[in-house]
């Protein structure tokens, strides 16, 4: 409708109070709501642009009824924008009760790009950024989260997963017993003093990170990259040297994986490649 307000959907600073781009801050500045995950720490933001407005709270706890309001208010005429604690709303944060509800009810929802923890962890991970899932947080709850553990045992792209701090021990162990090793890179306090990237395979990062430390994390996880057996059972041996390289490996460690399949010795497999 012509005279309905706009949703506007807003990403924060991950840490970094200067990660927020001119039409956000522009935005938040004209709205008529902003509709916030935690109103005191948004408050700090808004102030830190001298930025003041009308704040409502919108949180996993108020998510339904709270987007019932937000719609009479947009359709009121009055625009809202919509943000979390930190980087998108919607990702791994609330929103998408409300999102649905206003696309539902034909009202113009506006996103604006802007920072992610995900996404800026797997740019600088030198993990393929080609094809990626992103599972969030893993459920806590055990079957929930074996179920999703055996899912990704299969999975090709690229994984990346949210983690806290106190639980990323025991993640790094759940991922190790059902992947086995593989590469990972675990991208922690992105944007902030003390951003570090520990590049590495997954049984170097569970002794690494054995101990509870501090911080937020992404972990970045290499996708499967063993061809499975009904790939390459009729396969050449040069074909299956191929399939392995065209997944990012060098020569050499294909003819390994080749040999460790066809139970071959190393020397045979490689002999066979530089033959043809
Ligand atoms: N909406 C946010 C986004 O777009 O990235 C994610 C919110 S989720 C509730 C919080 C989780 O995101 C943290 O536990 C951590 O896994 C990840 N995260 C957020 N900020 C981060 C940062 N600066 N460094 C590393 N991880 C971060």
């Amino acid at each position: 409708m012509a005279n309905w307000g706009i949703l506007y959907l807003c990403p924060t600073p991950i840490g970094n109070m200067e990660d927020i781009t001119l039409r956000t801050l522009n935005v938040l500045k004209t709205v008529d709501v902003i509709a916030a995950e935690d109103t005191r720490h948004t408050i700090k933001l808004l102030n830190h642009y001298g930025i003041s407005k009308p704040l409502i709270s919108y949180h996993e706890h108020n998510e339904k009824s709270r987007s019932q309001e937000i719609i009479k208010t947009l359709k009121n005429g009055k625009s809202v924008a919509l943000v979390s604690d930190a980087g998108m709303p919607l990702i791994s944060d609330p929103g998408q009760e409300l999102v649905k509800l206003a696309i539902d009810e034909g009202i113009k929802v506006v996103p604006l790009p802007g920072p992610s923890a995900a996404l800026t962890a797997l740019i600088a991970s030198g993990i393929a950024t080609r094809r990626f899932c992103f599972e969030g947080f893993l459920p806590e709850n055990k079957k929930e989260r074996q179920k999703i553990l055996e899912e990704l045992k299969s999975e090709r792209r690229t994984i990346i997963i949210y983690e806290s701090p106190h639980h990323l021990a025991k993640t790094l162990r759940d991922l190790f017993s059902s992947l086995g090793n593989r590469k990972i890179t675990v991208a922690r306090e992105l944007t902030k003093i003390h951003e570090e990237f520990f590049h590495a395979d997954l049984r170097s990062a569970l002794e690494h990170f054995s101990q509870e430390v501090k911080g937020e994390f992404v972990l970045v996880l290499d996708g499967n990259q063993e061809p499975a057996q009904e790939n390459w059972n009729n396969l050449s041996i040069l074909d299956h040297i191929n399939l392995y390289m065209s997944s990012g490996m060098s020569k050499m460690e294909a003819i390994k994986n080749v040999a460790r399949d066809r139970n071959m010795p190393k020397s045979e497999v490689y002999k066979h490649a530089i033959d043809k």
